[in-house]
């Protein structure tokens, strides 16, 4: 087979930035985005880091408060319940995971569904399920994006979700149903993940597990998003194995630089489009 279309998240993110720089010079605010994270937990830290410098970039306003890990789920809400109040904060995200003795739904569902930039509150979940999306997760979205820059149609197309998480595999699943794809959802428990995969015409793989996903676990011109960010050996690897798996499929995106930067896009777009539904509300 012909070499695979690369599936090139930085690009198609920069496209997406682009787009936003204008509708925020048409914004009355500068919209304002408040990330909480509690411990320091090396991933979170890099990923708020990314994330409020992205900010920065697009001329957004991101701050971070840090707690210890020691910190009680009441005193994280109550910062929620402050920041839920203050007018001039228009997103408030949660960066997971949170310490084990903190009850990371009840943190979640005590966001203002309007703030909630993640789409995690159960209410912006509902409305996802409905088919009426306000605030979508920003991966799950970010695959959507990407899919969408390339041509790559999804109605009618058998598609294999792999991962049934809150955050990436459901949303996921749902989104792709709401544009019409034929979708199975694929887990821990799945019986034979390579029969399913063999007849999906596009794999999105989210499950944590480096490399699983190998050649002959799928079709001959097989589109593939890897969502897996795995760190092994310092180095960053999907749940795909791409150099094997690129033979075979038509389409397929990278690790890293293909979903990871486009869930930081996804993020942007969610606080701008936060900051547009306030300021219409006020
Ligand atoms: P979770 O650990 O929450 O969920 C993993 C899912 O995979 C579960 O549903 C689990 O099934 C399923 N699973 C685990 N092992 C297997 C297996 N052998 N076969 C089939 N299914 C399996 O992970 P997340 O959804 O949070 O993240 C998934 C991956 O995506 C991780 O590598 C994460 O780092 C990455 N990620 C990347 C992002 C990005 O921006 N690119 C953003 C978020 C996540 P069960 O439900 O039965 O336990």
């Amino acid at each position: 087979m012909s070499e695979p279309l690369i599936l090139d998240g930085k690009k198609v993110a920069e496209s997406v930035y682009q787009r936003l720089l204008l509708e925020v010079s048409l914004l009355p605010v500068v919209p304002r985005i408040v990330f909480l994270r509690v411990g320091e937990d090396p991933a979170s830290q890099s990923y708020v880091r990314s994330k409020e410098k992205r900010c920065l970039e697009l001329g957004l306003r991101g701050e971070t408060i840090v707690f210890s890990e020691s910190v009680s789920e009441d005193e994280v809400i109550g910062k929620i319940l402050s920041l839920n109040r203050d007018k001039d904060v228009n997103g408030i995200l949660v960066q997971l995971p949170l310490p084990k003795h903190i009850d990371k739904a009840r943190v979640l569902r005590s966001i203002d569904p309007y703030k909630d930039v993640d789409g995690l509150h159960p209410e912006n979940a509902g409305l996802l399920l409905q088919g009426k999306p306000r605030f979508i997760p920003c991966t799950p979205a970010g695959i959507i994006e990407l899919l969408k820059f390339y041509n790559i149609p999804v109605a009618g197309k058998r598609v294999a979700v792999l991962g049934r998480s809150e955050i990436v595999g459901r949303p996921v699943a749902q989104l792709l149903t709401n544009h019409d794809a034929t979708v199975t959802v694929c887990h821990s428990k799945t019986q034979n993940l390579t029969a399913e995969l063999l007849r999906s015409e596009i794999v999105v793989a989210a499950i944590g597990k480096p490399k699983l996903v190998q050649a002959n676990m799928v079709s001959s011109g097989v589109v593939i998003v890897d969502v897996g960010i795995n760190r092994v050996d310092g180095q960053i690897l999907g749940d795909v194995d791409f150099d094997t798996v690129k033979s075979k499929a038509s389409a397929i995106s990278p690790v890293p630089g293909g979903v990871g930067p486009m869930t930081i896009a996804m993020l942007m777009k969610n606080l701008v489009l936060a900051a547009t539904l306030q300021s219409q509300k006020n």
